[in-house]
């Protein structure tokens, strides 16, 4: 079986060569080591190899591992945040990747104001209108996002999306390029910068470098398959 530390060195240099082939700094793009439902020791593993950033999408399983872990490691929370888990997530997490709602957002800014907390967190998109039901709309943001911008401790630092599942990685890539159209159009109508897009997994993060993604998420490529959930 090849070691973490081999599929570590095998997607970075495959997100280096889709950067290059689309005409990027590979610096610009930042893997984020999906490690949910693996163990702590996995996560060693890759932090041995030298790899920093970590995702995962449950609050508590997070918190065990970030326990047993180096504290110079990044954490970003990559799932959908219960309001009753904010609190314990703050302190945890240095980017929350998929605020859905704008009532997510405003009980996170509530309860980071009672934590002296500033979230970094990014928006998450439904660019296809298919497959997951999470996610703002496009229209739906472009109206959000004014509110969503004035929080007092909440910092919106771009989007996310998830492209419907294929087997196919080029069917992603009209998702992720409507992401980043997105994105500049919100830059336009604000005036604010949103310079991070977080897009692109196993199966699909060479299209979404290709269409500009900044932080790619990716598991099962680096940790192997897993298990059902619930099993
Ligand atoms: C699980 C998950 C990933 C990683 O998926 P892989 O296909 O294993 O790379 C990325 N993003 C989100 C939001 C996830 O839930």
């Amino acid at each position: 079986m090849p070691s973490i530390a081999h599929n570590l060195e095998l997607i970075l240099g495959r997100i280096r060569s889709a950067a290059e082939r689309a005409g990027r700094d590979p610096a610009a793009i930042r893997l984020v080591a999906v490690s949910k439902t693996h163990p702590a020791e996995s996560v060693r593993e890759a932090s041995d190899a030298g790899h920093r950033a970590f995702g995962e999408s449950k609050v508590q399983e997070a918190a065990s591992k970030i326990a047993l872990l180096p504290t110079a490691l990044e954490w970003h929370f990559i799932g959908h945040l219960q309001t009753n888990k904010i609190r314990r997530a703050l302190p945890l997490f240095q980017l929350f990747h998929g605020v859905d709602n704008s009532g997510l957002a405003g009980q996170m800014d509530r309860i980071a104001g009672e934590c002296g907390a500033f979230p970094r967190v990014l928006l998450e998109v439904n660019v296809s209108g298919e497959g997951t039901k999470f996610g703002f709309t496009p229209d739906a943001l472009k109206s959000a996002i004014g509110p969503l911008l004035e929080l007092p401790r909440v910092r919106v630092a771009g989007l996310m999306t998830m492209a419907p599942y294929s087997d196919d990685p080029e069917s992603a890539r009209p998702f992720f390029a409507a992401l980043r159209r997105l994105r500049d159009e919100l830059e336009l109508q604000t005036g604010t910068p949103l310079p991070e897009l977080s897009m692109g997994m196993s199966g699909d993060f060479e299209a979404a470098v290709a269409e500009g993604s900044t932080i790619v998420r990716v598991g099962s490529a680096i940790f192997g398959e897993r298990a059902p959930r619930g099993a």
